[in-house]
């Protein structure tokens, strides 16, 4: 019985081996391969769909559009002047994703 075990427990514990050193390739070549994001489209690799792609990127109001906006309201810039952070990309988040599968590959925000 010993004899027919030992193999089988030898063949489970170099799969799990090979299992573990190839989960650690993995996260490495992820690590390495991670590209900080920006405000403009970055190329990226999407883990979903497997693909390299280039990130499209929408724009979302973030902490600093809110700041902005309360900045100008207390400034004296009512009757909707206080909304023109809104409409500026530069004041807002960048939200990242995939063009073919649309999953969220990350959000740069501006704070
Ligand atoms: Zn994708």
């Amino acid at each position: 019985m010993s004899n027919v075990l030992f193999p089988l427990i030898e063949i489970v514990s170099v799969f799990i081996t090979q299992s573990v050193s190839s989960l650690v390739v993995l996260s490495l070549f992820y690590a390495l391969t991670v590209t900080p994001l920006g405000d403009s489209p970055v190329q990226i690799f999407c883990p979903k769909c497997h693909q390299t792609v280039l990130t499209k990127v929408d724009y979302t109001p973030g902490l600093l559009t809110y700041l902005f906006c309360g900045g100008l309201f207390f400034c004296g810039f009512v009757l909707g002047c206080c909304l023109i952070p809104f409409c500026v990309d530069r004041l807002r988040n960048a939200k990242h994703t995939c063009p073919t599968c649309n999953t969220v590959l990350g959000v740069y925000k501006r704070l």
